[in-house]
């Protein structure tokens, strides 16, 4: 045998022959006592764990954060506290709508989904290549996520089921038409911005709070590819971007992104001309403009992409002492769903796998649980208050009280919020080149869908800017003299005019 280590079973019993099974002569049946051959099929039986619903395909590294600027006088997070100041991180990259084996040059939105290891615990920041989001209310999220997901009768993605949706939810032409601009489509990871799209909050050493929204700038640039260019690379590669980021990695060209903050002190919330918190709408750069706070690099591979990128879980709820968050209901929903997600589909002790192992000290009052394989603290004291020096609360880690008023209620978010100037803010920045990738896009995208529901898509494109609907309209053969005048109508109206029977 030399120097390779003996073959054992998942007990350490040592295992004398991995090649035969044991049987009842040379051609005779498998006898039922052969215990390698079961366990080896048992545990191949149980190698996946469920796949994300969402964010299935993925693809991560390791790297670290340098802090280049000082923000203390916004946040008392340590991780922000000195410059020059390193701190481990872990990026997960995805996409969003396909399953595991789906291929990564594809029009989605890509997760953007970083773990940092502080000295005061995990702090997650889980966002996407993009500043805002197709729904503000979590309501929507599975009815959204639905439409990106196969239909129930064709088991086939279906564009009218996206066009249906969007276009009964102007709330998300904002992110539609990022999605099926030239950015919907990146070359590969390294080549995206990241976004924490919500709202969180800094809070600094004198309990000041500010809102906050990050931005992760690439250092390697936007590219992206037309759909025809994406047919082409997925016909010889499904792992395009895979690929692309473990290679970068592996061969030392380390991708980095520019870590920047917006900031926004506490009460001007109250007077700002939108609500900070909706996530559908981005802060305009001129009225908060970017503040640097560190570089991201991306410096290693993972060893094993299951131990470390599959097992990885990401969730908003972790957060550090001056970073917290805000009132914005898609991050509230967002904080319960996510670690909830985990505990389902890896297991309630999944904090102790290594890729989501805190590397500060933690000491907890949880115990048991399925997998629990960390020596569940041993016979330390597993209940609070206690007298036996057992871990103890500190209050100088409470956050400062945020004031919240109103009546509870059912409020409908679209009375009063304007869906349209800030996507036709968008579409006016976009180069003629970009606008005319835009509509080719849109219309590629909605072959088959009905006529009543494109016509109703193109009332919103038309409502952001009129260019925008007659661009899509030419290329999709429709009156826009007719889109304008459905435009005219209120959203009910619409709604109503556009539905099936009328
Ligand atoms: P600015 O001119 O200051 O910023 C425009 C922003 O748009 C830049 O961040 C740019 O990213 C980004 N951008 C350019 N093309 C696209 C695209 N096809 N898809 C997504 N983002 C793109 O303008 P404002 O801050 O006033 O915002 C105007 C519009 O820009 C907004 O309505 C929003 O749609 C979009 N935007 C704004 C962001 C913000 O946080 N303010 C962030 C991202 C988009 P880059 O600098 O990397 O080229």
């Amino acid at each position: 045998m030399g120097s390779r280590k003996q073959l054992t079973t998942a007990h350490g019993n040592p295992i004398g022959d991995n090649q035969n099974s044991l049987t009842a002569g040379a051609r005779g049946p498998l006898l039922m006592q052969d215990y390698q051959l079961l366990e080896k099929m048992a545990t191949f039986n149980r190698e996946r764990v469920p796949e994300r619903v969402v964010h299935a395909k993925g693809s991560g590294a390791y790297g670290k954060f340098t802090v280049t600027n000082d923000v203390s006088r916004y946040t008392k997070a340590k991780i922000f506290s000195q410059l020059g100041k390193q701190t481990d991180c872990l990026l997960r990259f995805s996409t969003v709508a396909g399953e595991r084996g789906a291929a990564d040059a594809e029009r989605d939105v890509r997760g953007f989904a970083v773990k940092f290891y502080t000295e005061e615990g995990n702090w997650d920041m889980v966002g996407n290549n993009t500043p805002v989001f197709f729904v503000r209310d979590p309501y929507k999220f599975g009815d959204f996520i639905h439409t990106q997901k196969r239909d129930p009768t064709t088991n086939m993605r279906s564009n009218t089921s996206m066009r249906d949706f969007w276009s009964l939810s102007p709330e998300s032409l904002h992110q539609v038409t990022i999605l099926m601009s030239d950015r919907g489509l990146p070359q590969g990871y390294r080549f995206v911005n990241g976004y924490s799209s919500h709202t969180y909050s800094f809070i600094n050493a004198d309990d000041e709070r500010f809102w906050i929204k990050f931005h992760f700038k690439t250092m390697q640039g936007i590219r992206t590819w037309t759909y025809a260019q994406a047919g082409q690379i997925i016909g010889g590669d499904r792992e395009s971007s895979q690929r692309d980021r473990f290679e970068a990695i592996e061969r030392g060209d380390f991708p980095k992104w520019r870590v920047c903050v917006q900031i926004m002190p506490e009460a001007e919330a109250d007077t700002y001309h939108l609500n900070p918190f909706d996530l559908t709408k981005v802060w305009p750069h001129g009225d908060y403009p970017l503040t640097e706070i560190g570089i991201m690099e991306l410096n290693r591979n993972p060893e094993n992409y299951f131990a470390d990128i599959e097992q990885a879980a990401f969730e908003p709820s972790n957060i550090v002492p001056g970073i917290s968050f805000s009132p914005d209901k898609m991050l509230q929903a967002r904080i319960m769903s996510y670690a909830d997600a985990h505990r389902y589909r890896i297991g309630v002790n999944y904090a102790a796998l290594p890729a989501n192992q805190a590397q500060c000290p933690v000491h907890s009052y949880h115990r048991d649980g399925k997998l629990r394989f960390d020596g569940n603290y041993g016979g330390a004291v597993n209940y609070e208050p206690n007298s036996m020096g057992g871990p103890a609360e500190d209050h100088r880690f409470n956050e400062p009280p945020l004031k919240v008023s109103g009546d509870a209620d059912r409020y409908n978010h679209r009375d009063g919020n304007d869906d349209y100037t800030q996507p036709g803010n968008l579409f006016r920045l976009m180069s003629d080149g970009q606008k005319a990738q835009l509509f080719s896009n849109i219309a590629e995208a909605m072959d088959g869908v009905p006529e009543r529901i494109k016509a109703r898509q193109l009332v919103h494109f038309y409502r952001a800017d009129p260019e925008y609907g007659r661009g899509v309209a030419e290329l999709l053969d429709l009156n826009i003299e007719e889109i304008a005048a459905l435009a005219e109508n209120s959203l009910e109206d619409l709604f109503a005019m556009t539905s099936e029977g009328n």
